[in-house]
């Protein structure tokens, strides 16, 4: 979390930073803050958004070439203006940013004291600025020695950092490191673009370089060099982004969340395409070339995952299981890398995450490979960590993805994972070449279906004007559909603040039927598929309780219309296909809904994207 952007170059800094930064906010908007580097450093900050640093700086004097800049999700520290960033180090040798947490920074933040530091934030990151002004001072001042200050110094942190660094007697230069958070440097004409991702940098140029965990880049007018920690020279890979500009803008949606949600179809088929042939119903996934023999024998496979990826993964299993009969489980990263799971050499692990930076699910990956287990990554973001980190693994084309609340990544990360073990099940013969054929026919016309289902939108409107003022919402399914119940309740609590809780249908009679009462919407997953008459059953329940009964049906249903409040139809597909069609108007609604009750639909509260700390 946190977006860090930085420059150096010929132009004008200051533009630069505060479109990167409008770009990166969704990765934090506690606070915001700009430093000009050059002869004259100046730090300019404040608690709240892009928008409001912008109008403190209005009338000041933001000149320059050389500058960094952060958006901030707050870890250490509230959100204020003190512990915005730009931190600047006591004596004002060194101004940096920072994403990520420092580990150790009670025990560094104490040493430091002892030898007279004082400290003005909370923040773990101040503690870094006076570290490296520690290590500098005490190698002479010499700003020949800043870099060594810098590494010397990064190398007894433990934790997490992306940085940008300025050094006041080093007024041309600008340094980059990276530990477990992203660093992507753009290189322009004699000019350099940083950014935690790519997205500020590609109005530029579209050649950049991923920082390596460990890589320091040293950037100013003589070029670009880049060593490790150890000092040992490292040879820059540069990579051409495939990214373009609208990509990354709202195209005239009022939000990009539903921009994404609309974008369904299109990044549906963008996934799929190029590896599911409809004529000649072929299926091959390039990215599992190598480790394709292991998935179709793996003893287990074990997916592990956070967040709405994690919902995904649930879908995974349940495709896994009934496709290739191969025993398959879904784990919270943050939980399976803590808890000393069993993981054998016959098994692969699947590690799912849009942004493939977030911390957890990387540390579960590492924790797997130490283990002997086969990784392979289900990622959205080319280049990212988690695909770097694993051995194999098939991206999700589903473009940048801006609005906090995830829902075209889950949709492409479902479809992925359909396609894994529709070519898992054919390999290992337990689905025939028919069934095989019958799900490409099925997967293939998905992205027609959705289109159905968003011309339905207006109609989610309403039923969202009915149940805006809601405390609480259930959301109940069954197989395939518990997992979207689960993603339903999630979208809805995320962005409007409502509470809502995701359950098997069947398990509502253990607890939550306490909660039902007349002011109780309950969404309930109801397509036609094999438990469909027990669904009808909770139904009734509910009904018998006087809860609101929102269902999600196949196109046709006449029997549910009866017993419903409202009803949403979807078009009939195939029972295991359906979490990409009911999932939808689940996000219209909770978009809807939190719309009407005034929430910041791309920016919720306390949350941010690209979950890059623990
Ligand atoms: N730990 C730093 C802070 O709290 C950076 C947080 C982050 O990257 O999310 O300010």
């Amino acid at each position: 979390m946190c977006g860090i952007v930085g420059y150096i170059g010929q132009r004008e800094a200051y533009n630069i930073l505060i479109k990167g930064l409008k770009r990166l906010e969704y990765r934090g908007y506690d606070s915001a803050g700009i430093a000009m580097g050059g002869d004259n450093p100046r730090i300019y900050k404040c608690k709240g958004k892009v928008s409001d640093l912008e109008a403190l700086v209005e009338n000041l004097d933001f000149s320059g070439n050389i500058g960094i800049g952060h958006t901030r999700w707050a870890t250490h520290g509230e959100p204020n203006d003190v512990n915005a960033h730009p931190h600047r180090s006591m004596n004002g040798h060194f101004i940096i940013i920072h994403n990520g947490i420092i580990e150790n920074y009670t025990k560094l933040k104490s040493g430091l004291e002892n030898k007279g530091y004082v400290f003005e934030s909370q923040t773990d990151t101040e503690v870094l600025a006076n570290l490296f002004e520690y290590f500098y001072i005490k190698e002479g001042s010499d700003p020949k020695k800043c870099v060594d200050a810098i590494r010397n110094a990064l190398r007894i942190v433990e934790g997490a950092y992306g940085l940008l660094i300025l050094c006041k007697d080093v007024p041309k230069q600008l340094i980059a490191a990276k530990k477990g958070s992203p660093i992507v440097v753009g290189i322009g004409d004699q000019e350099y673009f940083i950014a935690s991702d790519a997205s500020p940098i590609v109005e530029y140029t579209n050649s950049v370089i991923y920082l390596k965990d460990d890589d320091i880049a040293i950037l100013s007018d003589s070029g670009l060099s880049l060593i490790n920690l150890k000092n040992i020279p490292q040879t820059p890979n540069i990579h051409k982004l495939d990214l373009s500009l609208d990509q990354i803008e709202k195209n005239g949606f009022d939000h990009y969340m539903l921009k994404e949600i609309y974008e369904q179809p299109r990044s549906i088929r963008d996934t799929y395409r190029g590896r599911l042939n409809f004529e000649s119903k072929f299926l091959r996934l390039g990215g599992l070339f190598n480790v394709f023999n292991d998935l179709v024998n793996a003893d287990r496979i074990i997916i592990v995952a956070c967040g709405t990826s994690w919902h995904a993964g649930l879908v995974g299993e349940y495709l896994f299981e009934e496709f290739t009969r191969i025993p398959t489980e879904v784990e919270y990263a943050s939980e399976f890398r803590y808890r000393n799971p069993v993981i054998k050499k016959g098994d692969v692990v699947i590690a799912i995450s849009q942004s493939g930076e977030t911390a957890d699910t990387l540390a579960a990956i590492q924790l797997a490979k130490r283990a002997g287990a086969i990784v392979l990554g289900i990622c959205n973001v080319v280049g990212s960590s988690i695909p770097r980190e694993t051995v194999a693994g098939v991206y999700t084309h589903a473009g940048p993805e801006i609005g906090v609340a995830s829902t075209k990544a889950f949709t492409a990360q479902v479809t992925v994972l359909t396609m894994m073990a529709m070519a898992v099940g054919l390999a290992n013969k337990n689905l025939t070449q028919k069934e095989f054929e019958d799900l490409v026919e099925e997967l293939y016309l998905i992205p027609d279906k959705i289109e159905k289902i968003l011309e339905k939108a207006d109609y989610i409107k309403e039923i969202a004007e009915k149940v805006k003022d809601a405390n609480n919402a259930l959301y109940l399914g069954r197989g395939y559909l518990f997992p979207v119940a689960l993603e339903g309740a999630l979208k809805l609590k995320e962005i409007s603040y409502i509470h809502a809780e995701g359950y098997p249908a069947a398990e509502m009679k253990h607890g939550p039927i306490a909660l039902i009462d007349e002011k109780m919407p309950v969404v309930v997953l109801a397509t036609k598929d094999p438990s469909y008459d027990k669904i009808v059953s909770n139904i009734q329940e509910v009904k018998a309780r006087k809860g609101q009964i929102i269902a999600i049906v196949t196109e046709g249903d006449t029997v549910i219309r009866n017993l419903a409040d409202f009803v949403i139809e979807v078009p009939a597909c195939d029972f295991a296909l359906s979490p990409l069609l009911t999932v939808i108007p689940l996000q219209l609604l909770s978009y809807y809904i939190a719309v009407m009750r005034g929430c910041n639909v791309d920016q919720p509260r306390n949350l941010a994207k690209s979950v890059t700390v623990e």
